[in-house]
């Protein structure tokens, strides 16, 4: 069966090609799907624009738009195993990470089906003035290109693809070239819920032969972008001469600050698994470790120890703790960020080369990697290497960690580890991130806006605000005794 999905059925590309899709764990073949170009690219937008305009889809009742995402959600659930196990042989995951994945994207379809049933959002307007019948109301955006990259396939596509839906809009959605596979199953449990043909596109491709086009093309309403900085810039420029209202959420760099009063224990976990989940590859991972100077050398002892001792291996090794990078090409990336901070002067406690394990040679694989000594302005610690590489910093007092942790061009996330709530609260309001951590790292919860300050994006995803960056208000006022006003006279 074809892999592209263009108002309600299943297509192959206009020119006939297809792309190898290769586990990174091992290289192995996973399948060959349809790789789209530009005439795919403007098929689906002209799929979209037409269900947009003419379907029923931004037509249908709030109440039957929460049943069709509950009934997506039912569906996930019922596919969880066979959705979780093709998000691992894409990404290379851990089958248990892409379980637990699939349970938060049933809980974002329902998160979202639920607040649009609610009626959240629309409201009477008291103006004061008899005769007057004044309300907001909110309307679907329209056509809205969705983007998504690898590291998170079906999470990401979830926080884009709920939110569009319960709004009423259209949309083209464009996954990672390199894992394609659960945006196609979730294409599969949409057309089985319900939606109706043309509400729902897939185009499958790189990035700037069918991306590229979903970000210019005037047709478009809205484009929801994860994904890095550089390519989110190229993206808003792309939006702009058809002023396209854009959603970026573009990664990070994140501090995770620790003080001395810590618990130790604890804190020396949760840094582990702050940078070193999925191998980094999270927009959230805690790379920049900031501890205070008189716990520094016990505290990055015993992560050094720690981290020598994680366990690599594929999605369904059962020891392994975390497994390969994405691809060659990001591997090198990572090395190459590694070579530098060495270059510059960081001293490398623990990593910094790929495993000697002849069973992982097949793979994309790298040691967690730690970093002592590093300073603020190498490249490793100002950009974002999407690796397992944990840079460490010290710090004296508050006021130098907060000046260390604000030192970025990013602002999606921190941690804050200490006993003394005040510091905590006063760290918390001055961290300059979209989501603050204390004591604790990495949760989410659908109910709670996602998102970064400074060059990490614009806009928010999940919550109530998530919702709205789907949505138009419309204040409509009605005089009910309309009268001549005679100004002129
Ligand atoms: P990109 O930003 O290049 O890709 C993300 C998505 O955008 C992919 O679907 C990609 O397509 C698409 N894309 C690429 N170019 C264009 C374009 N001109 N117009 C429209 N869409 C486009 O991320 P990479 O996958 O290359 O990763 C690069 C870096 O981005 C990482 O090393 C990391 O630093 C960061 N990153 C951040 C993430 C986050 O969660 N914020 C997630 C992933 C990466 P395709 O890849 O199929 O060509």
């Amino acid at each position: 069966m074809p892999e592209l999905f263009i108002d309600g059925r299943w297509t192959a590309a206009v020119a006939g090609q297809t792309r190898e899709i290769r586990c990174p764990a091992d290289g192995a073949f996973v399948a060959a799907v349809d790789e789209a170009g530009p005439k795919d690219a403007a098929a689906a937008v002209a799929a979209a624009r037409d269900a947009f305009d003419r379907g029923p889809w931004p037509r249908t009742p709030a109440a039957e738009r929460a049943r069709l995402l509950l009934r997506v959600a039912d569906l996930l659930e019922r596919d969880k195993d066979a959705l979780a196990r093709a998000e691992s042989l894409d990404t290379g995951k851990r089958l248990v990470e892409s379980e637990y994945d699939l349970d938060d994207i049933a809980n974002c379809f329902r998160y979202f089906g639920n607040l649009i049933g609610s009626g959240a959002g629309d409201r009477v307007v008291d103006t004061g003035q008899p005769g007057v019948d004044s309300r907001v109301v909110h309307e679907p955006v329209g056509v809205c290109s969705l983007i998504t990259p690898w590291n998170y396939p079906l999470l990401q596509t979830a926080w884009k693809v709920a939110p569009a839906l319960a709004a009423g809009n259209t949309f083209v959605l464009k996954p990672s070239e390199l894992t394609p596979h659960t945006a196609i199953g979730l294409m599969h449990l949409l057309a089985e819920a319900g939606l109706p043909s043309g509400a729902a596109n897939l185009v499958l491709g790189a990035g700037p032969a069918v991306g590229a086009p979903l970000t210019s093309d005037e047709r478009v309403d809205l484009v929801s972008f994860t994904g890095g900085v550089a390519t989110g810039r190229h993206i808003m420029a792309a939006a702009a001469p058809t002023v396209k209202k854009i959603a970026l959420e573009l990664g990070g760099k994140n501090p995770n600050i620790v003080f001395a009063d810590a618990d130790f224990d604890t804190a020396v976990d949760y840094a582990l698994t702050a940078v070193f989940l999925h191998s980094g590859q999270v927009c959230s991972a805690g790379a920049r470790l900031l501890v205070q100077q008189e716990l520094h050398d016990a505290f990055v002892d015993e992560l050094a120890a720690r981290a020598r001792t994680i366990r690599l291996g594929g999605p369904f090794d059962e020891h392994a703790r975390t497994g390969p990078l994405i691809s060659a090409a990001h591997r090198d990336k990572v090395e190459a960020y590694v070579a530098a901070g060495l270059d510059e002067g960081a001293v490398l406690r623990v990593g910094g080369k790929r495993p000697d394990d002849p069973a992982l040679r097949d793979g994309y694989y790298y040691l967690p990697t730690v970093l002592d000594d590093c300073v603020p302005g190498m490249s490793v610690v100002r950009d974002e290497s999407f690796g397992p590489v944990l840079t460490v910093e010290r710090f004296r007092d508050e006021d130098e960690a907060l000046a260390l942790a604000n030192d970025t061009m990013y602002g999606l996330a921190g941690g804050v580890w200490t006993q003394d709530a005040g510091r905590a609260e006063r760290i918390a309001s001055k961290l300059r991130a979209g989501t603050v951590w204390i004591n604790d790292f990495h949760p989410y919860v659908p109910q709670a806006e996602w998102g970064g300050m400074k060059q990490s994006g614009i806009g928010r995803e999940l919550g109530p605000a998530g919702l709205a960056e789907y949505q138009e208000s419309k204040h409509i006022w009605r005089n009910t005794s309309p009268r001549p006003q005679r100004w002129f006279e």
